[in-house]
């Protein structure tokens, strides 16, 4: 028996509804990877159990959101692929005088929350709403767009860590940066968080809403399967996406992988590409860049599962 037979066999046992053997390309939106084992968890005692489970038998695991921000394995992974749903995927609204405070699930999908906030005449998500991920994975990755990040509005975050134990995190405390958290290091899943939003007129925050879905449009190759950014902007401060274009590599293919000729920080799947494809796409273009700028590109995106 594989160790995945092996772990798919245990979590039956535990979780016999929540567990499934699934392809990791119906789960990222590169549409790449191989297979892996899934546990939809819903609520965070499930989650804890899961947790305390996973700790005590040494099993891996890989928390994944909506996946818009991962490169997965053609050959699948080793860790049980965990995904929140159910009581993890709601939100709780309380106006305030000055504002609104919510309480989010970390399954909650970011332009889904932003529309909503738009709709209540809640200001500051405005951002978010062309960004396709959860609340959970915008808060590991700190996403943000036009100026905001998800960590200006944060009050704090709920986690259980790799045993299962529960703790809050103030904002303060997430040590936030450029697409940066204090989670990148830890080994915890985020179940939830509490947000402060302003008041604003819900006319005017659907019409912003609207530009900024325009702009994006616009701008990005949305069309093709993507994973937005591939690389960071790195410390010299130039956009990586004017890196990769003054290199040439606009258009560049390996397989059925290309640098998107719209926005060259964007690396899409023309129809057939694999994650070994996309991968070398990505060495390939670090290198030219480092030739042609001397600027060593480091990639935003995270990697799951092993790399041929
Ligand atoms: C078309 C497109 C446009 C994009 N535009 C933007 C943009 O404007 N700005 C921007 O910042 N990003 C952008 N992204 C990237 C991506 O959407 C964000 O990084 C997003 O926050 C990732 O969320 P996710 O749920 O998809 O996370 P995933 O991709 O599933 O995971 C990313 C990382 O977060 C971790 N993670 C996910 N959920 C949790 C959790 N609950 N607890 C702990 N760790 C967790 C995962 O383990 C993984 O390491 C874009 C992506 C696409 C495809």
């Amino acid at each position: 028996m594989n160790s995945v037979e092996f772990t798919y066999d245990l979590l039956r046992e535990h979780f016999p509804a929540d567990v499934e053997i699934l392809q990791l390309r119906e789960l990222t939106t590169w549409q790449t990877g191989g297979p892996a084992v899934s546990v939809t968890v819903t609520s965070s005692g499930m989650l804890a159990d899961l947790l305390g489970l996973t700790f005590r038998e040494g099993i891996p695991w890989f928390i994944l959101g909506q996946g818009s921000n991962v490169l997965a394995s053609d050959s699948g992974c080793r860790e049980v692929i965990i995904r929140l749903s159910g009581a993890m995927s709601e939100t709780a609204w309380y106006r305030s005088e000055n504002g609104w405070d919510l309480i989010i699930g970390g399954g909650v999908r970011l332009p889904s929350l932003s529309g909503a906030a738009c709709s209540r005449g809640a200001s500051g998500l405005e951002f978010a709403i062309g960004i396709p991920g959860t609340v959970g994975g915008a808060v590991f990755m700190n996403a943000g767009a036009y100026g905001n990040s998800i960590s200006d509005f944060l009050k704090s975050v709920s986690v259980l860590d790799y045993t299962g134990s529960a703790n809050t995190i103030a904002g303060e405390e997430c040590c936030f940066g450029y697409r940066f958290s204090r989670f990148q290091k830890e080994r915890a899943v985020i179940t939830g968080i509490k947000l402060s939003l302003g008041i604003d007129d819900p006319a005017v925050l659907r019409s912003e809403g609207k530009r900024i879905l325009e702009l994006r449009r616009k701008k990005f190759p949305l069309q093709y399967p993507n994973a937005g950014s591939v690389f960071r902007k790195p410390d010299e401060g130039i956009p990586p996406g004017k890196l990769i274009e003054d290199a040439g590599l606009k258009g560049r293919i390996v397989g059925g992988a290309m640098v998107s000729c719209k926005h060259a920080n964007f690396i899409i799947n023309t129809g057939e590409a694999t994650s070994d494809d996309i991968a070398e796409l990505i060495d390939n273009v670090r290198e030219y860049v480092l030739a042609c700028s001397g600027i060593l590109l480091k990639e935003e995106i995270r990697y799951l599962g092993r790399r041929n």
